[in-house]
């Protein structure tokens, strides 16, 4: 039996990146762009208004308010998609709107909303004249020549995946066309003596071909284009046959056909065209899969297709295509990233796991009160389509776990969710821990301050091993957990606390989701029996041995020199304890800059 990572990588090194192809910019969604997009334009290619107003300059609104108007002379009107055909000159304006080019002299728009323009209107005013009710600067509602991108800079590299907004960058650039990694065709093919067609009636001993349409489904959900070869029947003749008319395709995808039953012939039939391997894959469902490379002749070329064989159960097809046709196929088209993101998340039933292959539950998550839940969509068995339609990911049971248990903590391959989303970006934590008396608690106090002069957002997290006393009798919070209220919230200008009764002790990975997301770092006291990065204060004082076994502890922090394979700091300079930290256990400080933006409409 081999393991689910290595039939991956065994596929995937058979499979190679397509060529490139210049298409349509509306036929390249999904796809990842093969050529560098340098812009010859700036965008915008003029200054204009970011508002319907009035073009002015800046300098001729000083001292204007709402109580003291600026008047200037209305010398003309632009619309968008025209040119300004005069100047402002001073003590002038142009009335303009939304994308029209900023006339000469002009440096600010002054917004409708902020002259007298409605008032005047409506009171017959003379409109040759315009009231500015505020003070300007230069640039105001104005958007730059090339602010969005310049002339000659690179807007898009090799490697993107072409999304909406990137088709729409495209075509501001002016671009009707694309070089992208062509589309796989992967061709189709369903076998099985049982299989009619689904514009057919049932007959006995018959069934409906489902993985045809499944499978088709899937290749097109990933970017792939299928092509439907039909039902093979189960003789050597008709899946030759079938097989052929797959070959010009660039992968061959079967279902059924490989397990150990009699009339199970596809492993035969490629054995004769091919080099095939035969795998059963520590997996359920989805045991036995056939992967190969069928030769074919194109000219006088011999060219190589593979050919991934999987189990024709509806459900294990589905999920074996999952795990490694949807990689193959991705990979075909020039993408990078390959896993289904993958999620932790409470396990809401109890599964067992009796016969140590990975198991993929069929299960429905759910996102309350910033936790994942996963709670298993029904029947488990390999031919039940139904509970994989309602679930929207699959809970992964390792094969080393006899299964888990209500309340677990899991990790949930999430089904409908793009690659690109990536995985899911744990908090960043460590764990100080230590003898009582070791100085535990100030060397976290200096760690937090530490941390907060390098601009980092802290959460610190404190175990105690007595229940804690916050609430004070009479007060409200306390009246309400009297009348059985399970979480009391206080929420106040500037602060919140919340105090949740439990009959046990939450672990870390529950704890986490309540942190929230907004923090660098997530540092510990306690919790030594967890599996988050430890470090360990250890005082000669207290003796040379250690709280933890060497193994758990990512470093050590000590007043002497002990005689183990683990980093040592020193104790009392908590800045070299923060520096490896931040470099081991904290990916990036959170940088990214925030725009503002100056306009809507
Ligand atoms: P096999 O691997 O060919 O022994 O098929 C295993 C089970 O999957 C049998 O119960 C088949 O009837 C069923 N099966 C095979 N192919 C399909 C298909 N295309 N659509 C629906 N069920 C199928
Ligand atoms: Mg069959």
């Amino acid at each position: 039996m081999i393991s689910v990572e290595e039939a991956l990588e065994k596929i995937l090194s058979y499979v190679e990146v397509l060529e490139p192809q210049r298409k349509p910019i509306l036929d390249c969604l999904g796809q990842v762009l093969a050529e560098y997009i340098y812009s010859t334009i700036d965008i915008p290619p003029l200054d204009n208004s970011a508002m319907d107003g009035y073009a002015l300059r800046a300098k001729d609104t000083r001292g204007a308010g709402e109580s003291s108007p600026v008047y200037l002379a209305v010398v003309g009107e632009v619309a968008a998609g025209s040119m300004p055909t005069k100047e402002v000159e001073p003590g002038t304006a142009i009335r303009i709107m939304t994308g029209a080019p900023l006339p000469e002299g002009a440096d600010a728009v002054v917004r409708f909303e902020d002259t007298d323009e409605v008032n005047r209107k409506s009171s017959g005013g003379d409109l040759s004249q315009i009231g500015i009710l505020r003070q300007a600067k230069k640039g105001l509602n104005v958007r730059n020549r090339g602010e969005d991108i310049a002339k000659g800079n690179l807007v898009l590299e090799k490697g993107r995946v072409l999304r909406p907004q990137e088709i729409g960058v495209l075509a501001s650039l002016g671009r009707s066309n694309a070089l992208v990694i062509r589309r796989p065709i992967v061709a189709i093919l369903a076998t099985g003596d049982e299989l009619i067609g689904v514009d057919q009636p049932l007959a006995p001993g018959k069934i409906h071909d489902s993985n045809t349409y499944t499978i088709a489904a899937e290749v097109s959900r990933y970017g792939g284009v299928p092509k439907i070869l039909g039902i093979g029947r189960d003789s050597i003749q008709s899946l030759t046959e079938k097989i052929g008319e797959g070959l010009d395709a660039d992968i061959l995808i079967t279902s059924g056909g490989v397990s150990k039953g009699d009339y199970d012939m596809v492993k035969d039939v490629l054995a004769e065209h091919g080099e095939i391997g035969f795998w059963t894959v520590c997996m359920k469902p989805g045991k036995p899969i056939a992967f190969g490379m069928i030769k074919r002749m194109e000219g006088k070329r011999k060219k190589k297709v593979p050919h991934l064989g999987l189990p024709g159960n509806p459900v294990s097809s589905m999920i074996t295509f999952e795990q490694f046709a949807r990689p193959a196929i991705l990979k075909m088209m020039g993408k990078e990233i390959l896993a289904k993101p993958t999620i932790r998340a409470i396990i809401e039933d109890n599964i067992a796991n009796t016969d140590g292959r990975r198991l993929f539950a069929r299960v429905m998550v759910t996102k309350r009160g910033g936790q994942y839940y996963a709670a298993v969509t029904g029947p488990q068995g390999s031919g039940i389509l139904t509970s994989i339609a309602k679930a929207n990911g699959l809970a992964v049971i390792p094969e080393s776990s006899k299964g888990v248990k209500a309340g677990d903590i899991i990790d949930v391959q999430m089904l409908d969710w793009g690659e690109e989303q990536g995985e899911e970006k744990m908090l960043p934590i460590v764990s100080i821990v230590g003898k009582s008396q070791s100085g535990k608690t100030m060397l976290m106090e200096q760690l937090i301050g530490e941390f907060k002069r390098r601009g980092y957002r802290i959460a610190a997290l404190k175990h105690s091993h007595h229940r804690v006393q916050i609430d004070h009798p009479g007060k409200d919070s306390w009246r309400f957990s009297q009348a059985g209220s399970d979480v009391i919230f206080v929420s106040s200008p500037g602060k919140l606390a919340f105090i949740k009764n439990l009959n046990h002790d939450l672990n870390i990975e529950q704890i986490v989701p309540i942190v929230g997301p907004e923090f660098d770092l997530l540092l510990v006291e306690g919790f030594r029996k967890s599996k988050i990065p430890k470090i360990e204060v250890h005082r000669k004082e207290l003796g040379n041995d250690l709280l933890c076994s060497p193994e758990e502890l990512s470093a050590i922090v000590t007043d002497g020199s002990l005689d183990i394979d683990v980093a040592q700091l020193s104790w009392g300079d908590a800045v070299a304890v923060a520096d490896f930290i931040a470099k081991n256990f904290v990916l990036k400080a959170r940088t990214v800059p925030f725009y503002s933006t100056g306009e809507e409409g």
